[in-house]
């Protein structure tokens, strides 16, 4: 790699400008690429897009409140923003018809597509859309403060019992949300609304559903013993089930210590006072799939759901749920399906749908065999919607290194066929933000938005009250106040 000195040498005299780089999405793929990208290239210009006021995607969004350490991120991020080569540009969405992506790809050098998995996957099964079924990912964004989800109002005080799809941490952050003791969430940055709505909550029961067996479980250690040391909370699962599956599993645990560690925790609980005594209970309940949703009297509301029976089939490593043709039916309140978030495509780049990624080559767009010139995509959009920050960190430093590696090797970026052309990045788009009433938050902004949460915050004993709404947001901001940093 160049030193600082020859890369700032070498932009200059090839460009006799910055490259301009758009990153698209201000969650962790897009702070940590921003951030690599400053290191690796000192003649950068980087604009950050993001559709909401607000930045860091999930985890501001997403990350259980409870988590409030896995939120020390933002701190880098602040750290990145300050960089005066960088610019944050919040309220813009881009890929709309308001800001077209043929706008910034007119205006920049290179694009990185960072934009996360802002759908779901369904269960595909009759019922799946009556009153309180709904996906974990509007649930966490309601009681996130995602304003998509502001309204959701879920019905938590017509049951005691909720049933979770899915077997992986979202399932368990949203597990220790109903059950945990009301005044521990009063001490987080839970919304207000949500706070509300869960402590007149009646559920005192939610089983935890997976197709396969407990190897197959996909939660880690962490959240595991989390959820166990839930006061008043007694574990309940299918025991033998658990005992045989660990016994003939033995070698294949051998080679994976994290699951090995998940088994040992499980197996541990296996007579033990929590599986005794509790008010509430949390149940892992095994091979089982979801294969209908069913009504109350009104037929509008969920009353049970029902599971066709799996057996396992296959080696332990990749055992298969292999149907019964026998059914049983839980009665329920509430559904939340935990299976999965899910990319969309943006006009103007490749989309493969049936994996639901940008296709890419450590990072670079990918057009059938052929690499895009100046097009980059980072984090869950990049390699789908899993892994934790740190592992969405390292996949945007890749993303990072592969565009200063083209830099450095003289590839062509966007439009750069006949020359590099003139390139102004978001002074190219003052025009088209006024035309279409777009109005850019700068990261100073957002600063004064955060300064507010924190405010109301302390007021009740908590580290931050979110806005919920857009307007509320803006509203923080007078016009006069609105900065663009441009
Ligand atoms: C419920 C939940 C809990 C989690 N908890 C943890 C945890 O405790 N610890 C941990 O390490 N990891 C956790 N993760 C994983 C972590 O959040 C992800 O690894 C990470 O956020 C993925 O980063 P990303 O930047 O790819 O996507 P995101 O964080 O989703 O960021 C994408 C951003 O792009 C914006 N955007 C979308 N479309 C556009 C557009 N068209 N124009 C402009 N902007 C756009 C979105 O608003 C968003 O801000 C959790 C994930 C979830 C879902």
């Amino acid at each position: 790699m160049l030193s600082s000195n020859a890369m700032r040498a070498f932009s200059t005299a090839i460009r006799g400008r910055p490259l301009h780089v758009a990153v698209i999405g201000s969650g962790p793929a897009g702070f940590y690429t921003a951030h690599r990208v400053l290191k690796d290239i000192p003649d950068v210009k980087i604009d950050m897009f993001e559709s909401l006021p607000v930045p860091h995607g999930l985890v501001r969004f997403g990350v259980a409140p409870d988590h409030p350490e896995v939120k020390n991120v933002m701190n880098k991020f602040d750290e990145v923003a300050t960089d005066d080569r960088f610019t944050f540009l919040g309220n813009v969405h881009v890929g709309g018809k308001d800001l077209p992506l043929s706008a910034l790809k007119s205006n920049y050098d290179a694009i990185v597509f960072s934009y996360g998995a802002s759908e779901d996957r369904r269960l595909i099964v009759p019922g799946e859309d009556l009153q309180n079924v709904y996906s974990a990912r509007s649930f966490v964004g309601w009681y996130n403060g995602l304003p998509n989800h502001r309204e959701l109002m879920p019905d938590l005080d017509s049951t005691d019992t909720a049933v979770i799809i899915g077997q992986g941490n979202v399932a368990l952050d949203i597990a220790r949300m109903l059950l945990s003791p009301i005044d521990v969430l009063r001490k987080t940055d839970v919304t207000d609304y949500a706070l509300e709505a869960l402590s007149k909550s009646r559920i005192k029961h939610v089983h935890v559903v997976g197709r396969r067996g407990p190897l197959q479980a996909a939660f880690t250690a962490k959240e595991l013993r989390e959820q166990m040391k839930l006061p008043g909370v007694r574990f309940s699962t299918d025991v033998q089930l658990l005992q045989s599956e660990i016994a003939n599993g033995a070698e294949y645990l051998n080679k994976s210590r994290p699951l090995k560690r998940l088994m040992s925790i499980l197996e541990k609980e296996i007579g033990s006072p929590n599986m005794l005594s509790g008010d509430k209970s949390w149940t892992l309940d095994f091979l089982r799939s979801p294969s209908r949703i069913i009504p109350d009297s009104t037929n509008n509301n969920v009353a049970a759901i029902e599971y066709e029976l799996n057996r396992l089939d296959g080696p332990a490593e990749s055992r298969r749920a292999i149907g019964t043709g026998q059914f049983v039916t839980q009665d329920c309140g509430l559904i939340l399906r935990s299976i999965g978030y899910k990319s969309i495509a943006m006009e103007g780049i490749p989309f493969d749908e049936s994996s639901g990624r940008v296709p890419n080559k450590y990072g670079k767009v990918l057009d059938g065999e052929n690499e895009v010139p100046g097009l980059y995509t980072a984090g869950w959009l990049k390699r789908g919607p899993t892994g934790v920050i740190a592992t969405t960190m390292n996949d945007a430093y890749e993303t990072a290194d592969t565009l200063a590696a083209d830099f450095v090797a003289g590839k062509p970026f966007l439009n750069e066929v006949d020359g590099v052309g003139q390139k102004t990045g978001s002074q190219g788009l003052l025009q088209l933000f006024k035309d279409n009433k777009i109005r850019p938050i700068s990261y100073v902004d957002w600063k004064l938005i955060e300064k507010m949460e924190f405010e109301a915050g302390q007021k009740i004993g908590k580290p931050r009250e979110k806005f919920g709404r857009v307007e509320d947001m803006l509203a923080v901001l007078s016009t006069e106040d609105l900065k663009t940093s441009m």
